[in-house]
């Protein structure tokens, strides 16, 4: 296996393109794991952590631009405020040691079902940026990203350099089943963001169907709900029929499969049990900051 340590982003586009089957390597607790196991053997491995810009973040007026090797350790500590989803999803990644090597890119460059950054990443909406040498930088909306299991929209040639999240407009949550409460691959998980500058809320799923996904049904009907009711300018409690049928469309939205971790009849029914407790959290966390525009977290 031959090791390639490019020195700047333009050399690793130039090895990506010489050698289209590297496989990149940046905290390595994914890739490492398959290369141990002896899954993988690929003729090169594309090491990133001589490019000091991915694992670097800008906070801009209204997106953050997070470097694809960010790891979770700097997302918890540096951008709980505007990335509240986020920091709270990388909360729960495995270990400290796994938190400290980790990052965003990896979770998506895998695209496992079971990322704990997806569901965040779908209900805050994002871009991904990614590049070739050849066709220079595309912008992937995270809507289009997850093509099947961990089969992604990145191109043979193609990095990922960056993740454009906007920052947050209103409360996000993340929460996750597992067997334990730490070093453990979700069961399932659930994400949502409310946006009240726009009136909408946006959802993500974690390892309840073959990609990632958003339960649209049940984010169009708690906006239309909200916005009928008046209950963005009111802040009056959530009526229990209307999280209930939130919860729901949530667990409606779910292709869930039978595995080691748990049936397919219990992902249904612990998202939407996450779906109607995320719901009621964000929501007193927007009544509690009195309707306002700022993010607001709450450990799950
Ligand atoms: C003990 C243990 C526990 C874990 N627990 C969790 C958990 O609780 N939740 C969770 O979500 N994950 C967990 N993981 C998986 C892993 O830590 C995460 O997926 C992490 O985000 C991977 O990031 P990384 O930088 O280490 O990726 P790497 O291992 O370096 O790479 C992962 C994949 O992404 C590709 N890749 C990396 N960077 C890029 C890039 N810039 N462009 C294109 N492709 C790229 C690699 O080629 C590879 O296919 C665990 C792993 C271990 C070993």
């Amino acid at each position: 296996m031959d090791f390639l340590r490019p020195a700047s982003w333009e050399e690793a586009l130039a090895a990506k393109a010489e050698h289209p089957t590297a496989v990149p390597i940046a905290g390595g607790t994914d890739v490492m794991v398959e290369i141990n196991f002896d899954h993988r053997r690929p003729e090169y491995l594309l090491d990133l952590n001589r490019i000091a810009d991915l694992g670097e973040w800008e906070v801009g007026e209204e997106t953050v631009r997070l470097g694809a090797s960010v790891p979770y350790t700097k997302i918890m500590e540096n951008l709980r405020a505007e990335l509240p989803g986020l920091a709270l999803a990388s909360h729960t990644v495995a270990s400290p040691q796994i938190r400290n090597r980790g990052g965003v890119g990896g979770n998506l460059g895998c695209a496992s079902p079971a990322g704990d950054a997806h569901p965040a990443l779908l209900s805050a909406g994002c871009e991904v940026e990614v590049e070739s040498a050849a066709r220079g930088v595309r912008m992937i909306p995270i809507d289009e990203f997850y093509l099947g299991v961990k089969r992604n929209a990145l191109q043979q040639d193609e990095l990922i350099r960056a993740v454009h999240l906007p920052k947050a407009d209103g409360p996000q949550q993340f929460s996750k089943v597992g067997t334990r409460n730490a070093m453990v691959i979700a069961v399932c998980a659930f994400g949502i963001a409310l946006h009240p500058e726009t009136r909408t809320v946006r959802t993500g799923i974690g390892s309840a169907a073959p990609t990632p996904i958003r339960a649209k049904e049940a984010e169009q009907f708690l906006a239309a709900a909200l916005d009928e009711g008046g209950f963005w300018e009111s802040g009056a409690p959530i009526p229990p029929s209307v999280a209930k049928q939130f919860a729901q469309l949530a667990s409606g939205a779910c292709n869930p499969i039978d595995d080691v971790r748990g049936s397919a009849k219990y992902r249904r029914h612990a998202v939407g049990i996450m779906a109607r407790r995320t719901l009621g959290w964000t929501w007193e966390s927007y009544r509690g900051n009195a309707h306002g525009t700022k993010g607001g977290a709450q450990c799950a």
